[in-house]
């Protein structure tokens, strides 16, 4: 582990991104209006170009971009853009051998802290 005042490597740069991705899906709109899933949809077309790490960027854009359309974002609202969120997350923990997460958890994890109070 490399001291948290140096530059990120590959690790740590995805632990923070996926802590921004999840927090941008935890407050989420219910019900996101037409603006904000265009916003949305936005962000994550730039995003998966720009992120830092190019092999992680081309493939993430390479899984959304699936010719079946199964893997394009889920905008309409928190739910399912959290449940959309933690499945692109787990495509990238089995490519990286990690276990996957169960989704039904994703909001406990993210947005509402565990059943048991810990996070209260
Ligand atoms: P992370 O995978 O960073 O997860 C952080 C925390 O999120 C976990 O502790 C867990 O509590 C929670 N979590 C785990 N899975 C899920 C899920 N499915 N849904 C919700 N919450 C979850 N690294 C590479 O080496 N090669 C790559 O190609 C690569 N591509 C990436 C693509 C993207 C878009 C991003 C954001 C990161 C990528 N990374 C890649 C980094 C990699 O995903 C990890 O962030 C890094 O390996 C650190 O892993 P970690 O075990 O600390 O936990």
């Amino acid at each position: 582990e490399i001291p948290s005042d140096c530059p990120p490597d590959v690790e740590q740069l995805g632990r923070s991104t996926w802590t921004l991705l999840h927090t941008m899906a935890a407050t989420y709109p219910e019900k996101a209006s037409a603006q904000h899933q265009e916003d949305m949809q936005g962000f994550l077309k730039f995003f998966s170009k720009l992120y830092p790490c190019w092999v992680c960027a081309d493939d993430f854009k390479t899984w959304m971009a699936h010719p079946s359309g199964r893997n394009q974002p889920k905008l309409g609202g928190r739910k399912e853009f959290g449940w959309w969120m933690c499945e692109a997350h787990n495509e990238v923990n089995r490519k990286l051998g990690k276990k996957e997460f169960d989704c039904r958890l994703w909001e406990e994890r993210w947005r509402t802290g565990w059943k048991d109070g810990r996070c209260d």
